[in-house]
């Protein structure tokens, strides 16, 4: 069974991902990181080299600058090379997709088609908390969009009215476990552990 984590930004769920990850073999695919790598694209080609991957990587680029979802076809492009390129054994951990209903429904199908089946786990976390310990991260890792409190609200909000109908759809289908990301790592872990293991 793949996971899908959902969470505020904040809410600790990428911490939660990587521990899992280790201690279970699962594959993480972390939407946000790899449209940041290429985002990072959008810098290294030089002048007449690779135009076209320095366009995307431009396009991606300007659209997490500003805290806004990047265009359907793109995201939904990365994570579908993503899964065919994993052997059906393997594992895989989803953070940060589907984000909306669109996003859902197409993932479902390529899910669907890989013969792949997710629970999803929500990391339950306060909006004033979230906003507390976002800003503490864009110190420790110096992302400019965790640091603009304008772009961290945008965040927010698109997680609220577009991701959170994504959450209920999930839990109406009984494929929802939730998590109170209030409190210490490793007491999130150990409630987490005791979700995946039963
Ligand atoms: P995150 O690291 O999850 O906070 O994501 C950082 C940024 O990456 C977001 O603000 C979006 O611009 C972009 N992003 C991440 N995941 C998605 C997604 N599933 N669909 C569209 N854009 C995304």
């Amino acid at each position: 069974m793949d996971l899908v984590f959902f969470g505020i930004q904040g809410s600790g769920k990428g911490t939660q991902a990587k521990k899992l990850a280790a201690e279970f073999g699962y594959d993480i695919f972390e939407a946000g990181g790899e449209l940041r790598k290429i985002a990072a694209l959008a810098h290294r080609s030089p002048e007449g080299e690779g135009g076209s991957e320095s366009d995307l990587g431009k396009t991606v680029k300007s659209y997490i600058d500003d805290g806004h979802l990047v265009p359907h076809e793109i995201i939904m492009q990365v994570v579908k090379e993503a899964i065919a390129a994993k052997p059906k054994t393997t594992k895989i951990l989803f953070d940060g997709i589907p984000r909306d209903e669109l996003q859902m429904r197409d993932f479902d199908l390529v899910l669907k088609a890989a013969g792949r089946d997710v629970l999803g786990i929500h990391f339950l976390l306060s909006i004033d908390e979230a906003k507390n310990r976002i800003l503490g991260r864009a110190k420790a890792e110096g992302r400019a969009d965790d640091a603009d409190t304008e772009i961290i609200e945008r965040r927010m909000k698109t997680f609220q009215e577009k991701t959170m109908p994504v959450i209920e759809t999930y839990k109406k289908a009984g494929k929802i476990a939730e998590i109170s990301a209030e409190g210490s790592v490793d007491r999130i872990y150990e409630k987490l552990k005791a979700i995946v293991t039963a």
